[in-house]
């Protein structure tokens, strides 16, 4: 299955993303995880995409596309794969498309998250994330067991830089310019799920499973 998560800041794309991967067996492919990871590591990439990432900016769309290439060509993405805040603009879409049908490939379905703005920023601010395993917690709505720690890997839970009610607002901002129009985009291609986001965790995945599997 070849799926793409759609939907702004704090809709809950990483959430679902574990749950997804899970039951359809395929690569989680996240590229803020990705530029997490570098900026972790001290790479050049990481420090150039940090100057962005800090302001609530996106990345180039030459960096992100060279990064999202090289993943699709891994022997993992054979059997399909979860896209998770890519592409982000509708150059990144158009790449997107080039490099499938390049490898001979299509997209199955866009999951579209959607979630009401008053509720994106309590739910980016409250995010925790695990800094061993990247598990993804919130303080109000998916605390873990034990403050502070993880339920998978009792790793150290972290507060994102990039999490604050400021960037935030930023990111939100820049997701309706450049990334909403990707909704029409792939509505035009008729493989759209909507799928209402300001319900419980459990609630929006039954309903994401439910939609993939009406649409197969
Ligand atoms: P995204 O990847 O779209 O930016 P996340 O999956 O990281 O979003 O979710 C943002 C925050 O909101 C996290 O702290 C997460 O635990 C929480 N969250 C995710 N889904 C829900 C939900 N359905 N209801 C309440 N909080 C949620
Ligand atoms: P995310 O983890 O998806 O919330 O992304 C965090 C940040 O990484 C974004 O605010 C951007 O600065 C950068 N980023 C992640 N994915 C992309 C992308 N596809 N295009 C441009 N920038 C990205």
């Amino acid at each position: 299955m070849r799926l793409i998560l759609l939907g702004p800041p704090g809709a809950g794309k990483g959430t679902q993303a574990s749950g997804i991967i899970k039951k359809y067996d395929i690569p989680h492919i996240s590229t803020g995880d990705i530029f997490r990871k570098n900026i972790k590591e001290g790479t050049d990439l990481g420090k150039k995409a940090k100057e962005y990432m800090d302001k609530g900016l996106l990345v180039p769309d030459e960096l992100v596309v060279a990064i999202v290439k090289d993943r699709l060509t891994e022997d993992d993405c054979k059997k399909g794969f979860l896209l998770d805040g890519f592409p982000r603009t509708v150059a990144q879409a158009d790449a997107l498309d080039k490099e499938l049908s390049n490898l001979g490939h299509s997209l199955d379905n866009v999951i579209n998250i959607d979630v009401p703005k008053e509720a994106l920023i309590e739910r980016a601010v409250g995010r925790r994330i695990c800094k061993d395993c990247g598990a993804t917690f919130h303080t109000k709505f998916n605390p873990p067991k034990k403050e502070g720690v993880c339920d998978v890997c009792g790793g150290d839970l972290y507060q994102r830089d990039d999490d604050t009610a400021e960037t935030v607002t930023k990111r939100i901002e820049v997701y309706q310019e450049q990334t909403r129009p990707l909704i029409d985009y792939y509505n035009k291609k008729g493989i759209v799920l909507d799928i209402d986001g300001a319900q419980d965790i459990e609630k929006v995945f039954e309903d994401i499973v439910n939609r993939l599997e009406s649409d197969a």
